[in-house]
């Protein structure tokens, strides 16, 4: 039985069985894989890096969507940068109020291939009539583009390969520019056990750009090493106080239904463990 093995980490890791192998190419940007594993269904993954999974992926699209649109409570220009497999967009179109999604990808094929070997990801929200899908660097969009947005969500690969460019200050200050009044980006930031530094730094870089800058935090089982941190950052910082009770209201009105964003689970990703607390003081 074939197996892949994820390189994330150079002494640690996990692998996954692999079934089948539905897709797999050098792709003009990144080495892209998409194969079937018996307990996690349809895994993607990216530079040996595990990008999604059929089973898991709604924990870490719902937590990095819903947070941000939920706290803004009246979004309706949304810019996704990366989310090549669709799950985010699903998430994000899923908010009626939406009336406008922007998506930057730098690879088509992630799209192409998706939409393919994944359809359970995007679930068409591809040719939804409210989304732009446009093929391009993220960080040259944020820092050319006369669009403006609410929310800006960087649904990333990590800090390697064409991913890099989107943990810069060049990157966070275009997104800066591109935010409305009120408006509050959210980042994948990694996992806080074994990438603490990516979180310090991100916090450096931001600091400098937002008022209101932190993380919050969900555990996605297959980003291992526990609690993935989710950067936020605004210069409004009334989004982070929003009430249980306005968070209720907002969420009960959208119509929507989850597996694991509650109002509740959204007021205690902020809680921070002290080890992350104290690394980006
Ligand atoms: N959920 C995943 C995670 O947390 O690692 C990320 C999923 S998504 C597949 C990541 C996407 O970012 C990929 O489709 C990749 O092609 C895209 N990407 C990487 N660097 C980019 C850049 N500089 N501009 C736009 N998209 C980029």
């Amino acid at each position: 039985m074939r197996e892949f093995r994820e390189t994330l980490y150079p002494h640690w890791g996990q692998f996954f069985s692999i079934d089948e192998v539905l897709f797999e190419q050098k792709t003009d940007h990144q080495h892209l894989i998409i194969f079937h594993n018996k307990e996690f269904g349809r895994v993607m993954a990216l530079d040996g890096i595990i990008q999604t999974t059929e089973h898991d992926e709604f924990i870490y699209h719902e937590m990095l969507a819903h947070v941000p649109i939920f706290a803004h409570g009246s979004t309706r220009r949304v810019l996704i940068v990366g989310g090549g497999d669709g799950g985010m967009l699903r998430e994000v179109l899923r908010h009626n109020v939406v009336e406008h999604v922007t998506q930057v990808e730098i690879d088509q094929q992630v799209i192409d291939m998706c939409k393919r070997y994944l359809p359970n990801h995007s679930q068409g929200a591809f040719d939804d009539g409210r989304v732009n899908i446009v093929i391009d660097d993220g960080v040259e969009y944020v820092n050319n583009s006369d669009d403006t947005f609410d929310v800006i969500i960087s649904d990333s690969t990590d800090p390697i390969g064409p991913g890099e460019a989107l943990y810069t200050s060049r990157f966070y200050s275009g997104c800066r520019r591109c935010l409305r009044e009120g408006g509050v980006l959210v980042t994948q930031n990694g996992c806080t056990f074994g990438q603490l530094h990516e979180v310090i730094t991100t916090a450096e870089r931001l600091q400098p750009l937002f008022t209101d800058y932190t993380f919050y935090a969900a555990a996605i089982p297959t980003y291992i090493g526990g609690i993935m941190a989710f950067a936020w950052a605004t210069n409004d910082s009334s989004l982070r106080q929003t009430s249980i009770d306005v968070l209720k209201e907002r969420f009960l009105n959208s119509g929507i239904t989850t597996r694991y964003y509650t109002p509740d689970v959204h007021q205690a990703a902020f809680a921070l463990p002290q080890y992350v607390i104290e690394a980006i003081k």
